[in-house]
């Protein structure tokens, strides 16, 4: 519980320069702000004019019998209610329109910058706490800009002109009134401490239960495999069970306070009736003016307990506020240079060390590697030794933590992003499929290529003949992740939208899932056709893919162990022949 509270608990300057960043960030919605706040004094004037007319009207229409005056006061009550109405009403129409638009603003932005964040960024923070920020953070927020600031403005304000009136009228009377106070204030500090804590208890059990239902939701398969569905609804009856009972001790705290406002509020407006009446027989005040006062009485409250309310909401909301903030003054690691690359050059990789975002353990040191032009470099070892990480360096998907990585002479450091975006291209194992089609997801690799580069870069791959053989071709949907399609088809929208790119440097991470034997060779015709006149760089798992290398560098706990030709490697009888062996004698037929 104590982490939980040190996160989402701001100190009180923290709190408040959040806050003021983010008001400094409502600056284009200034007018319609403004306009908001011009209706919520009409309306809370409007509130509190009711009985100062009411009062008027006893006072001086019945008790001096003056019958035009009562018509009168009658006439002017109907007139503010409709006027306090009419302007209630657009007081919520631009406080939503303000509050939506900053939300819509705060959200865009951080998509954005999450979208242009490098890899490292995405090591350091998982996808659900990424979606957590943008949906319940934000949820948080529009609590307090939608309803939470135009309460503050007219609760204070509200607050603010009924002490003026009520003292305006009689200050024995307010002071009587008001006498009810210090236990309001205490009562009112109290509240504040309790119901943050159970708040954040309650925000806790929900964030445990929803991680339960989506565990379990997930991995429903496993879970039926082993048949252990009776325990999962077990474990999650018991979180259930503590959500309803924080919830429960929450609506407590509430409830007891907003009873003893209420109770204090019935006595105020016993205090003001006894002392009142006995100022109306001394003839110091009207009737009408006491019925005024006892009605402003009843407005006084609710204001107060909505200002307790609040400062959760805004504490709350600091807290979510400044989780996005943190995000927002994130820089990319990987930044753009200012010099673009050439088509062709050498990959040189020089000295390079590598440490994760976040971890400490190097996993590269000392790597040096020359990649000619043109050339076909396989990267062998064991499983873990840092074959992918070689990869994603030279890709630029991290920056090196020593040494330097540079193609045709540039660091790659140094070379604009969109340069070395083209001229570098990296297959993952498994290309993301979006919803939409097999042309939309190749063409995500260059939006402005027209359907004829479309239909090359599918055919320089021969994967063009399979989907026309669809029967909406290439524009057939592929579904939610690609399912419609199959784990080579998969791949070959991936090796398309490389081919579409039309790279000089291909990095690749070969699957290492087997595909079915005639989509296998499919695939990895389509992958030679791809690697023709390029530099390749690829994490090989396969024997053939190996073989066909010009080069195979061996990679052993994040070392440069051998490199050299299948021919050099055998003859030099390291770890690489030793590994051919290996595969001569499983596979004789290879
Ligand atoms: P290989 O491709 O040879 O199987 P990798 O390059 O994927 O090996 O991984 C090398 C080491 O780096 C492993 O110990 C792995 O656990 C670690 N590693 C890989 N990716 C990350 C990451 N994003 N964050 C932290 N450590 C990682």
């Amino acid at each position: 519980m104590g982490g939980v509270a040190d996160d989402d608990k701001l100190d009180r300057d923290a709190a408040r320069q959040v806050l003021r960043r983010a008001l400094s960030m409502a600056a284009p919605f200034k007018r319609t702000v403004a306009a908001a706040l011009v209706f919520v004094a009409i309306s809370t004037l409007g509130v509190l004019l009711g009985p100062v007319i009411v009062g008027w009207g006893i006072d001086s229409g019945i008790d001096d019998g003056d019958r035009s005056t009562l018509g009168r006061a009658a006439i002017a009550y109907v007139v503010v209610v409709v006027i306090a109405y009419l302007a209630g009403r657009q007081q919520y129409i631009f406080v939503n329109r303000a509050g939506e638009g900053f939300l819509r603003a705060l959200r865009v932005r951080t998509f954005d910058h999450i979208q242009r964040q490098s890899l490292g960024f995405f090591d350091r923070h998982q996808s659900g706490v990424l979606i957590s920020r943008m949906t319940a953070d934000i949820e948080t927020m529009s609590e307090l800009v939608q309803w939470g600031l135009l309460q503050l403005v007219a609760a204070v304000f509200l607050i603010a002109i009924a002490l003026v009136l009520m003292l305006a009228m009689s200050w024995q009377l307010t002071i009587a009134a008001l006498l009810v106070m210090p236990v309001i204030i205490v009562a009112s500090r109290k509240f504040q401490r309790d119901s943050n804590a159970a708040y954040l208890e309650v925000r806790e059990r929900v964030g445990q239960n929803l991680s339960e239902l989506q565990e379990g939701i997930a991995g429903v398969r496993v879970i039926q495999a082993y048949a252990q569905e009776g325990e999962q609804t077990r474990q999650f009856v018991r979180s259930n069970r503590s959500l309803y009972r924080s919830h429960v001790h929450s609506i407590r705290v509430s409830t007891w306070y907003f009873g003893l406002v209420e109770a204090m509020g019935v006595v105020a407006s016993a205090i003001a009736i006894g002392i009142g009446g006995w100022l109306v027989g001394r003839g110091d005040v009207g009737i009408g003016t006491v019925i005024a006062f006892v009605l402003l009485l009843a407005q006084l409250f609710e204001p107060v307990q909505q200002l307790s309310q609040l400062y959760n909401t805004v504490q709350s909301s600091a807290a979510a506020l400044d989780k996005l903030f943190s995000i927002l003054d994130t820089e990319p690691d990987v930044v753009s240079g200012e010099r673009d690359l050439e088509r062709h050059g050498d990959l040189v990789v020089d000295g390079v060390g590598f440490t994760y975002p976040a971890t400490t353990t190097p996993v590269l040191r000392d790597v040096s590697i020359t990649v000619r032009d043109g050339e076909r470099l396989a990267l062998v070892g064991p499983t873990g030794a840092g074959k992918s990480t070689v990869a994603k360096l030279m890709a630029r998907l991290y920056d090196p933590t020593v040494g330097r990585i540079s193609f045709g002479g540039v660091d790659l450091r140094d070379s604009t992003l969109s340069s070395l975006r083209h001229r570098v291209v990296v297959v993952p194992q498994e290309g993301f499929l979006f919803g939409g089609s097999i042309a939309d997801n190749v063409r995500i690799a260059r939006p402005d290529a027209t359907d004829d580069e479309l239909r090359e870069a599918l055919d320089a791959i021969g994967a063009l003949d399979r989907f026309s053989e669809f029967e909406d071709g290439i524009d057939t949907e592929v579904r939610e992740r690609g399912s419609r399609l199959s784990a080579g088809e998969r791949q070959l929208v991936s090796l398309a939208r490389a081919a579409l790119v039309d790279p000089a440097v291909l990095v690749l991470d070969e699957a290492t899932s087997s595909l079915d034997p005639g989509t296998e060779v499919i695939v990895e015709r389509a992958l030679d056709r791809l690697m023709e006149g390029r530099t390749t760089i690829v994490v090989a798992h396969r024997l053939s893919t190996i073989r066909g290398a010009d080069r195979i560098a061996v990679i052993d706990e994040g070392r440069l162990a051998e490199l050299g030709t299948h021919d050099e490697l055998v003859e030099l009888g390291g770890r690489y022949a030793s590994l051919a062996s290996a595969w001569d004698r499983s596979l004789p037929t290879v």
